[in-house]
């Protein structure tokens, strides 16, 4: 299938699975726009590299996620969005008596608040354009919850509250909006929590990898960015025309448990 035609803006997209999914897109034949929070050379040489590939138009634009005016300026700034993937996200492990309360309130803005003002102002847009597709990234964590990871599970439970919600919104348009649930992807968030975790547990790497991390994954396989890219591909289909307000997992049989 062709997306071509189409704009696609990616949120936290300099790395992990954004970047995986900005470069399925692109292979689609979208045009991108790349974001996160910071503002340099090798993140607009992202962008590059994807348009010199791929021969797209892509391009990075810098974006604070956790801060509710920069989320709509990056959609206003684009000016046209059809697809919209809301995956910026970070993570903090810790037992909730001990959790910091500025982590929460990070992961809160960054997981979730985000994703309802980039939502807010790429519908008017997508009306516009007369078609739209909102990806949420959400998590077998929106659909199940492990411990210490309290405000994640909440952010992520409550994203695909919200998917449901704008589904619903958007029920009798050419627009849908759905969320995916990853299991566990090897990304530079995965990785981060492998010490905090090792330190929780008592555990070595290996075992934490093994033991805690693909323990609920009966695949024992991590999901790759480039099978999330390609689910997102898929919710752009026309065969995905009738799916909206869902969650697709794609987590190797964790939520069939
Ligand atoms: P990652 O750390 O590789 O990527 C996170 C992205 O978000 C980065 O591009 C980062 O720059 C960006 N980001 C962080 N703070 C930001 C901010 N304030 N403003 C803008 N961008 C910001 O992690 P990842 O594993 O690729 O995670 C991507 C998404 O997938 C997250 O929402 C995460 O919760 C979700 N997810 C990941 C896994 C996994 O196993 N890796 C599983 C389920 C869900």
């Amino acid at each position: 299938m062709s997306l071509a035609g189409k704009t696609a803006i990616v949120t936290g997209s300099n790395s992990g699975i954004g970047l995986g999914i900005v470069w399925e897109l692109a292979r689609a034949g979208a045009d991108v726009v790349l974001n996160s929070f910071t503002d340099r050379e090798e993140d607009h040489a992202l962008a590059q590299g994807i348009a010199d590939e791929t021969g797209v138009k892509a391009r990075y634009v810098r974006a604070d996620m956790s801060k509710g005016d920069q989320c709509r300026a990056l959609i206003e700034q684009v000016g046209v969005c059809d697809i919209l993937v809301n995956n910026a996200g970070i993570q903090h492990v810790a037992p909730i008596d001990k959790f910091p309360a500025d982590k929460w309130d990070a992961i809160i803005a960054i997981n979730l608040t985000s994703a309802f003002h980039t939502t807010a102002a790429a519908l008017p847009l997508m009306r516009k354009a007369g078609w739209g597709r909102v990806i949420n990234i959400a998590s077998a964590h929106g659909l199940t919850a492990s411990p210490y990871k309290s405000a994640y599970v909440a952010a992520k439970h409550g994203i695909v509250g919200l998917t449901k919600t704008v589904a619903l919104e958007t029920a009798q348009e050419p627009i849908t909006c759905n969320a995916i649930c990853p299991g566990y992807v090897l990304t530079p968030l995965v990785e981060a929590q492998i010490p905090d975790t090792m330190k929780e547990y008592g555990m070595d790497r290996e075992t934490v990898i093994r033991d805690v991390m693909l323990q609920r994954q009966p695949s024992k396989e991590f999901a790759t960015v480039e099978q999330l890219g390609g689910t997102c591909v898929f919710l752009c289909s026309g065969a995905a025309t009738q799916i909206t307000g869902t969650t697709i997992s794609v987590d190797g049989g964790w939520t069939a448990l």
